[in-house]
């Protein structure tokens, strides 16, 4: 018997470390609500809860209702499943309509707050460009632009960047080597000027809403977002575990300063995984290295 008595400790001990392991797995994310409504697909005329699929979809450009009423409904009408169509094919994910498995897993990723559609356009979806005459024209590329190709005045290809006051002290190496990386594959020149100097561009941390029209929310879900020429700014969600590095559970400071300094240079996103510019990140995941497609990007957009 005494033997047994030591050894409850430890059976305990095993029960305390599954539980709090299947409880990381789910990390806090605003979107996982998208879980619950996995299976729904059109016909289903009040699914509890469909509304937040609406908003969700609406929030990052894909659907609009002329009667807004219907973006507060459980109905699962055409128009969802045309903007759940789009969405698919953006995120390249077979497009059937319907809240599949494959769906919610893309829909539930931690995300840039930049809408993938803007004022009707989608961003992801416009690319086939033929790189400019060359050996090849059926080479085709990923990125893409905001709409109307808003960009910097060609006279001004060095932009000056400050951090705002508040801003955590570890971000600003991250985000000084994530301009230079910018600054070495583009025409575009960068220097930080000091916290209360005049810069074209700022950066710093804000949570839930901070006055810009574009509210964070929390852990998960929308990581940072940044404003298309010539606005310059550039908000981290302040709500966020920020890391320097690949550290599970964290999110890498410079990998998202990388791909927001593309939104302030005009770049929208890009439907290619491996490019910069698209929207998703993984908690723990680096993407240190400009991709040719987001360099290719800005060479057209900028005509240098
Ligand atoms: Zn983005
Ligand atoms: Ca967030
Ligand atoms: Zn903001």
């Amino acid at each position: 018997m005494h033997t047994m008595t030591m050894f409850k400790p430890f059976y305990l001990l095993v029960l305390i470390i599954t539980i709090s392991h299947s409880t990381s797995a789910q990390t806090p994310s605003p979107f996982n609500f998208i879980e619950d409504l996995q299976g729904c697909h059109k016909g289903n005329s009040s699914t509890k809860g469909l509304h937040g699929l609406k908003h969700y979809l609406h929030q990052f450009g894909y659907l609009n209702y002329l009667n807004q009423t219907h973006l507060d409904d459980d109905d699962f009408d055409n128009a969802l499943e045309s903007a759940l169509k789009t969405y698919q094919r953006n995120y390249r994910v077979p497009q059937t309509g319907a809240l599949d498995a494959a769906t919610v897993a893309k829909m539930t990723s931690p995300r840039c707050g930049v809408p993938d559609i803007v004022d009707g356009i989608n961003t992801m979806a416009r690319k086939k460009h033929r790189r400019r005459p060359s050996k090849s024209i059926h080479v085709v590329a990923n990125y893409a632009f905001f709409p109307n190709s808003p960009r910097w005045p060609s006279s001004q290809t060095h932009l000056t960047y400050r951090f705002v006051a508040n801003t955590r002290i570890d971000a600003i190496a991250p985000v000084n080597r994530a301009f230079k990386k910018w600054a070495s594959a583009t025409h575009f020149t960068f220097s930080r000027v000091a916290r209360n100097a005049k810069s074209d561009l700022v950066v710093g941390f804000f949570s839930k809403d901070h006055g810009d029209g574009f509210p964070f929310d929390g852990p998960g879900g929308t990581l940072a977002h940044a404003f298309a020429p010539t606005i310059g700014s550039f908000h981290y969600d302040g709500d966020e575990n920020w890391v320097n590095g690949a550290v599970e559970g964290g999110f890498d400071l410079e990998t998202i300063a990388l791909h927001e300094i593309g939104h302030l240079l005009g770049l929208g996103h890009s439907e290619f995984p491996a490019a910069v510019m698209f929207s998703v990140v993984s908690s723990g995941q680096t993407k240190l290295n400009l991709h040719q497609d987001d360099i290719e990007g800005i060479k057209a957009l900028y005509n240098v």
